[in-house]
């Protein structure tokens, strides 16, 4: 008889769960999922050339002098932040200090980064700053540094300044996804746009069958809605049920964060055609409402935050506003974690090999300091002396300074090489350095786990205890022993 626990195989790496508090899925009753880039995946590059192709042409119809730019996927990754005042794009660390800026597209240098931030910490919630918190915000990303060169030169007479740019920028994207006019080009040819997958509706009926009640909240439109799950879904479910189905409510135009943040009015949607009619009661099961709040879902299901999570790829708007007020639990998608994780294995060895080298730096390092400290001494007498003369100390550390700068000749080759893993602008998404990144922070603040994609949930089943990795601290080391992971993966 086969081994039945060997149907479910253990995931690759890169399609874990990964858990930032412990969470039972078994206690979870309800899930909610986002739409756009949750259960839907679209070309990222092909979508964003779209999206940026259309603001330059709504730019171009006001005469400025943009023919020639070009949409470049590598110059931006989710996780920067732009700063509206200076007209950068900078990359902060965990506590907000900004460990690599461009101007433009110019990348600052050490001096420059100083000049401009040596005083500055950033924080998303001042107006100042705008985190590119989606896949969608690469195109405006990108527009916006290459605008910022232009804006230098001159060349854009009626822009007010840096903040003005984002503004016209952002302001022509909103407006084009608000007129549908993208989404209708997605429509017109979803094969060139959505990315193919049969696996995150097996992991949507692994969830309904196990007793969970599914509710799409998405801010796209009905109609839009209607005819992307349709075309997404409807081929990968058993036969006679369709995507609708698979949800015990439907909740379109959401307007988050609003939805989770305060009471707004909701719409039933009666008919094929949209038409809407107000909600004065509760929201029922099995219909689809347009707007509305979270607080309604949780009253129509009778269950509280503790048993309802949420699963979406915007930080703020799907895992921040879901946890800040109600605490829903909540998941982020993060699709870019499967090519870093695959980036940082393919530098695996030659991690290993800076690791030893610095390890052979920090030994002479500390030699060096401690000659350092006994030449110190001999040279105004005091203190427990060494046995060696004083120049025999200061030939030592000589030698000492040799052997370092020879190290660092072998670390440069590698530090630099790593300093480019995943983009070679930017770096990793979840790290600054040896730090970790801003969107790390993030993520650790507000989703209790975080994944590739919406179908890494079948490797872990409905019915996964995910529990958290023990968390590290600077005073770790040589302290703990044993495997920092309480649960095997098996
Ligand atoms: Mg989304």
């Amino acid at each position: 008889m086969p081994d039945i626990t060997s149907l479910i195989v253990n995931p690759p790496h890169e399609r874990n769960i990964f858990t930032n508090r412990t969470l039972n899925m078994q206690s979870i009753q309800l899930l909610g999922y986002d739409m756009d880039y949750t259960l839907i995946y679209y070309d990222v590059k092909r979508l964003e050339k779209m999206a940026y192709e259309h603001v330059k042409g709504k730019l171009l119809e006001l005469g400025w002098p943009i023919e020639h730019l070009n949409y470049d996927p590598e110059m931006m990754i989710r996780g920067l932040v732009i700063d509206r005042k200076l007209g950068n794009i900078v990359k902060p660390n965990r506590f907000g200090y900004i460990k690599r800026a461009y101007h433009g597209t110019l990348p600052m240098d050490y001096k420059g980064m100083r000049q401009a931030y040596s005083r500055t910490l950033v924080d998303i919630r001042q107006s100042r700053w705008v985190l590119l918190n989606t896949l969608f915000d690469l195109s405006v990303g990108c527009l916006y540094a290459q605008l910022v060169d232009h804006l230098d030169r001159l060349k854009l007479p009626e822009v007010l300044g840096y903040a003005d740019l984002q503004e016209k920028i952002s302001r022509r994207l909103d407006l084009a996804y608000a007129k549908g006019l993208l989404k209708d080009e997605i429509l017109k040819d979803p094969d060139t746009y959505i990315v193919k997958d049969a696996e995150t509706p097996l992991a949507l009926l692994d969830q309904k069958y196990a007793g969970k009640a599914l509710v799409l909240i998405t801010d796209s439109d009905w109609g839009y809605v209607r005819e992307i799950m349709s075309y997404t879904f409807d081929r990968h479910l058993p036969d006679a049920m369709n995507w609708r189905e698979l949800f015990d409510m439907i909740i379109v135009s959401a307007g988050k964060p609003n939805f989770f943040l305060q009471k707004q009015p909701a719409f039933e949607v009666v008919d094929e055609e949209g038409l809407l009619k107000p909600v004065f009661e509760s929201l029922q099961r099995g219909r689809i409402y347009v707007g509305g709040h979270a607080g309604m879902v949780e009253d129509a299901f009778g269950m509280d935050g503790s048993e309802i999570m949420y699963v979406g790829d915007h930080i703020e708007s799907d895992v921040h506003a879901s946890k800040s007020i109600l605490r829903w639990r909540t998941a982020l998608v993060l699709p870019e974690l499967e090519e870093e994780l695959a980036c940082l294995d393919q530098f695996r060895s030659e991690q290993s090999d800076l690791f030893k080298i610095m390890k052979e730096k920090v030994t002479l390092e500390n030699q060096m300091i401690r000659i350092k400290i006994y030449a110190q001494r001999a040279t105004f007498g005091y203190g427990p002396q060494s046995d060696m003369p004083i120049s025999a100390l200061y030939e030592k550390m000589d030698e000492l300074a040799e052997k370092m700068s020879a190290l660092d000749k072998r670390i440069k080759p590698l530090a630099i090489k790593a300093w480019k893993i995943f983009n070679p602008h930017w770096g990793l998404i979840s790290r600054s350095g040896w730090d970790k990144s801003y969107l790390s922070r993030l993520l650790e603040g507000h989703a209790d786990i975080y994944m590739s994609r919406v179908s890494n949930f079948l490797y872990r089943t409905p019915f996964a205890f995910l529990r958290s990795s023990r968390s590290s601290l600077p005073h770790d080391d040589e302290l703990i022993e044993g495997p920092r992971r309480w649960e095997t993966e098996d």
